[in-house]
């Protein structure tokens, strides 16, 4: 029986079959799948050629065709439909100079990363187990399909990805593997930093996070990526236990807190991440900031936003050893007389009217700010009549 996702992905395999050609579902899902973990998505590798799958399936996104993926959409899905490969060499420890189709999926199985990468499954559930994958999974081991040396040598992210998969699964790095990663990771640093940063980041997320870190450190990776090469010792701050960070934005937070001096846009441009990304950061370790000098204060609250609550607690939970809950911090938020500026009784118009001498000017946000901490601290209502005699108040003592 297969499991309810395969199931839905089944008919993809079944037309492709019905076209001559061979196909199987085929790495991190069959691997998931028996280690009971939930799948993420579902990638097919298969005899067909892209052209191919193209001219077979309606809806089809051509996303790399020149390495041989193409998007299949299929229910309202998306499956990555690869064509069974070799690669050629990688003089650039980026990407192979060339790739060639071919027909028998022994060969595509081969040029995986890991054994436990390496496993395909057909439509009935059957598993091609060519390089005793199924029983690293068993022994919780990471190993290279073939020589270590090699294999990082012809593609260097594969070391970092070893370290992903550690602090993911909690799994040991096979010995020669393990060997093989200090030695070849000064190749690392001629990786595209867009690579390395998408695999550090699930690494820093990963449920066995300290797990992971222990082998950065063993390996001493760390001495290769950005701003750690510049300075190693930063890696010292990460405590034993610690524990997953699920976006790269707190993973900078964290970072900068104990080591202010390396400044946030310094992290964004150094692992090359997106203005969203740099924005979080820059929120995040705000807020810690001020959580640090006030507790959890009105204002504290006030500033804090939903959407940062589970990362803001993680945070302050491994910077500061605070044990905060969602909940309170959910309880508290309802509790304060207004959510965001907008539901302040009182506007910049009303203030333009209510001072027509003054021109247009910063002194509007400055009143509205005050006004706004007035009514979260509790110290004025927040209705019209009372916002307003209090603005007049604090003017004339201005003025
Ligand atoms: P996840 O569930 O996190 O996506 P995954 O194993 O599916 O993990 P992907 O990055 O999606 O990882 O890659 C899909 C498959 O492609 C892998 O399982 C592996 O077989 C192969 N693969 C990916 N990257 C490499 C690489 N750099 N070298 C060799 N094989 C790779
Ligand atoms: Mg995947």
């Amino acid at each position: 029986m297969l499991k309810e996702i395969f199931k839905q992905a089944k008919p993809i395999l079944e037309t492709l079959e019905a076209e001559g050609h061979k196909a199987y579902f085929v790495g991190g899902c069959v691997r998931d799948l028996l280690l009971e973990r939930p799948i993420k998505d579902i990638d097919i590798t298969t005899s067909a050629t892209p052209d191919m799958v193209q001219a077979i399936f309606p809806s089809v996104i051509p996303v790399g065709i020149e390495h041989g993926t193409v998007i299949v959409r299929h229910e309202k899905e998306s499956y990555e439909v690869t064509t069974f490969r070799t690669e050629g060499s990688y003089s650039d420890s980026r990407r192979p100079d060339h790739v060639e189709f071919i027909h028998n999926i022994e060969k595509d199985l081969e040029r995986r990363d890991f054994t436990i990468n390496a496993l395909a499954m057909d439509k009935t559930g059957r598993i091609t187990d060519l390089f005793s994958g199924k029983s690293d999974l068993e022994q919780q081991i990471i190993r290279t399909v073939g020589n270590g040396k090699e294999r990082f040598g012809e593609d260097a992210l594969r070391i970092i990805r070893a370290l992903r998969f550690s602090s993911q699964l909690g799994f040991q790095i096979e010995e020669e593997t393990f060997t093989a990663m200090v030695a070849c990771k000064s190749a690392i640093r001629d990786i595209s930093v867009e690579r390395i940063t998408n695999e550090m980041e699930r690494f820093f997320a990963g449920k066995h996070v300290s797990i992971g870190v222990n082998y950065l450190v063993k390996t001493a990776v760390h001495t290769v990526l950005p701003i750690f090469k510049d300075d190693p010792s930063l890696i010292g701050v990460i405590p034993h236990n610690m524990r997953p960070l699920l976006s790269f934005a707190e993973v900078i937070a964290f970072f900068h807190y104990q080591k202010p001096e390396i400044p946030i846009h310094e992290w964004t441009k150094e692992w090359k991440c997106s203005n969203r990304t740099k924005r979080l950061a820059i929120q995040l370790t705000e807020d810690i900031e001020r959580y640090k000098r006030n507790g959890l204060n009105e204002t504290v609250i006030y500033q804090l936003k939903e959407e940062r609550f589970r990362a803001f607690t993680r945070l302050v939970d491994l910077l500061l050893h605070d044990k905060l809950s969602v909940t309170e911090l959910r309880r508290l938020k309802q509790k304060l007389p207004i959510q965001s500026r907008d539901e302040l009784a009182i506007n910049g118009n009303d203030l333009l009217t209510l001072f027509p001498d003054k021109k247009p000017g910063v002194w509007v946000k400055h009143l509205l700010g005050e006004a706004e901490k007035a009514v979260i601290t509790g110290k004025v209502n927040n209705q019209y009549r009372d916002v307003k005699e209090w603005l007049e108040w604090i003017q004339r003592e201005i003025d």
